[in-house]
């Protein structure tokens, strides 16, 4: 507190630190409370310590500035909460992949016996000690982001922020203590939370969301999933492999935007390893009986027929929306998509008042992934901070979907290259290949594909890559950094194979899809 009030001091005196570039808005509230106890004053305030907002904070830090992180996390409708970090530590990326992980597992456990392994029973799965290992996990990952804070200088307030103008935001603890803060340049990261499909009845007091799924102590039982993007296929996938009784229900195509012949050979392969699919359908009531069982009615879009079963949980994965309406955006004027309720950005991450920023999942156009916050807020604290003027490139982002078996792609699908560039000006080169770890194992590779998007001419340049196979992650991560650099067909084919693997594959892909060949991969 003396540091804090030396500096408002300091701040009177020499006309102080900021070096506003904007005019403060609403008279004299800066100056009013410029003086108000406790309140404090940075050069760099993120709101929000999730994967954008933490890499931005920190890279500030470590450039010198004075920087302080808000972030606070609402609980769910269902109660659950969780510690610093954001979506993909707490509810995102990191319990999802570990129970994937859990998932993947489970078949090595069947493949075993074929490499000789004498698994004499039965190996049961115990969701209990998965849980908590994964939650322990997640909670060091809480504390490694605190300690990293701690470490690089940064002031962390666990606190609810609004604006109260331009340069001021207001900060409510759980207790409902106000803290005032002000910064010189304000940088939005406050990601999304999943959305309740609340025109269904019976959907908030009973479903639940993937704010709380990697959360559950218990098993979640015969599980309905609702939805059919990244979430609900991932969280469908690993509830499968843990031998879960489960079930999709999507009401159009599988994963929206991505390339549609992988997206059908994702779920094929996801029936085939027992997830059910309610195509065409929409739930329409859930309904909890006397026995704790939840049931659903939902309607067959096309037949108009209504249907039922009984679930032990709903897991809504009907999409995200975006951290932005408690913000107090309109009174400083900042601008959002009223339809996406998202944030309105330009290259620089600028919104409609230069001084403010918006990073990640909240930011309007910009892809809802981790890597992408993270470097965004990197080069936005390079940029505030320091000399630089690197902008952030939202192109060729690779991503995998960690489904039962994993969708990695980079680039334009094979829609979006066909009509960016017509049919005749595009190649496609592909191949159904069995990974060696499946002949040992039996394992069926029927969806085992993968295929390049290139142009027709030469040298090729390449469009876009899809691969979909074991640890798709990391074979497609490589090959993104060629398509970044502009690689050609040319220069993919004269690349040397690592032997055996599935990602030399992609080095060996000769079968046009315009030649009408076989494009199955036999021997080596
Ligand atoms: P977030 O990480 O969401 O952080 C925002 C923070 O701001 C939160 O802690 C929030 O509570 C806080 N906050 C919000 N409002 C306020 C306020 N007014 N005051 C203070 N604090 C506030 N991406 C991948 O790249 N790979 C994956 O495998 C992957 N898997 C995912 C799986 C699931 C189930 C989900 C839901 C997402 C997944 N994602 C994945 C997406 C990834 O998690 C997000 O893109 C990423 O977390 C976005 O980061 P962010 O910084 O924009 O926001
Ligand atoms: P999306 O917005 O991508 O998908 C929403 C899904 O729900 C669609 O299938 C949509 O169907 C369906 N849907 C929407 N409303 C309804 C409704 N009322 N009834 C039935 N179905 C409905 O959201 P997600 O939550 O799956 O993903 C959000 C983002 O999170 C992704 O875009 C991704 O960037 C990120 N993420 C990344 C992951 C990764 O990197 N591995 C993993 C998980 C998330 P329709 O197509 O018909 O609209």
């Amino acid at each position: 507190m003396a540091a804090t009030a030396a500096r408002v001091k300091a701040l009177r005196g020499a006309g102080g630190r900021f070096r506003w570039r904007t005019p403060v808005v609403a008279g004299g509230v800066r100056g009013a409370a410029q003086d108000a106890a406790g309140q404090q004053d940075y050069d760099l305030l993120v709101i929000g310590g999730g994967s954008g907002g933490l890499a931005c904070a920190k890279e500030a830090a470590q450039l010198g500035k004075k920087v302080a992180v808000v972030d606070y996390v609402e609980p769910s409708p269902r109660g659950t909460r969780w510690g610093l970090g954001g979506t993909c530590v707490n509810v995102g990326c990191i319990p999802k992949k570990l129970m994937h992980q859990a998932a993947l597992l489970g078949g090595m456990i069947r493949d075993a016996p074929h490499y000789g392994w004498e698994v004499t029973q039965q190996v049961p799965h115990n969701w209990r000690k998965m849980a908590e290992a994964v939650q322990n996990h997640v909670k060091s990952l809480n504390w490694g982001h605190r300690v990293q804070l701690q470490d690089r200088k940064v002031k962390y307030f666990n606190i609810k922020a609004s604006f109260v103008n331009e340069h001021m935001v207001r900060g409510v603890a759980k207790g409902g203590k106000e803290t005032l803060l002000s910064a010189e340049h304000i940088v939005i990261a406050t990601g999304g939370r999943p959305k309740y499909p609340t025109h269904i009845e019976g959907a908030l007091e009973h479903g639940i969301t993937s704010d709380d799924i990697f959360w559950l102590k218990e098993s979640p039982g015969k599980t309905l999933v609702v939805g059919a993007s990244y979430v609900a296929l991932e969280c469908a996938g690993f509830l499968t492999g843990l031998r879960l009784d489960t079930t999709v229900m999507m009401r159009s195509i599988p994963l929206r935007g991505f390339d549609q012949q992988m997206s059908s050979l994702v779920t094929e392969y996801m029936a085939s390893q027992g997830t059910q699919f309610l195509r065409g359908c929409t739930p329409l009531r859930v309904k909890k009986l006397p026995d704790g069982q939840l049931q659903v009615t939902w309607e067959d879009l096309e037949s108009g027929r209504e249907d039922m079963d009984t679930f032990d949980t709903i897991l809504w994965a009907v999409g995200r929306v975006p951290e932005t309406r408690g913000l107090n955006l309109e009174k400083v004027g900042v601008n959002i998509n009223p339809d996406s309720q998202k944030i309105l950005v330009d290259d620089r991450e600028a919104t409609s008042v230069p001084h403010i920023y918006a990073i990640g999942d909240a930011a309007e156009g910009r892809p809802e992934l981790t890597p992408t916050a993270i470097m965004a807020g990197r080069l936005l604290a390079q940029r505030l901070c320091s000399q630089s003027s690197d902008l952030m490139d939202y192109s060729n982002v690779p991503t995998t979907v960690f489904t039962p078996l994993e969708y990695g792609c980079v680039g334009l699908s094979e829609e979006e290259a066909v009509a960016r560039h017509g049919e005749e000006h595009v190649e496609v080169y592909h191949a159904y290949y069995k990974p060696l770890e499946f002949t040992v194992a039996e394992r069926d590779a029927s969806q085992c594909y993968i295929k390049m998007v290139c142009l027709r001419e030469p040298p090729q340049l390449v469009l876009g890559l899809h691969f979909l196979g074991p640890n798709a992650g990391e074979v497609t991560q490589g090959f993104a950094l060629g398509i970044k650099c502009g690689a050609s067909y040319a220069q993919v084919m004269r690349t040397v194979g690592i032997h055996p693997t599935c990602a030399e594959e992609v080095a060996k892909l000769r079968i046009s899809k315009r030649s009408g060949l076989d494009p199955t991969v036999t021997g080596c």
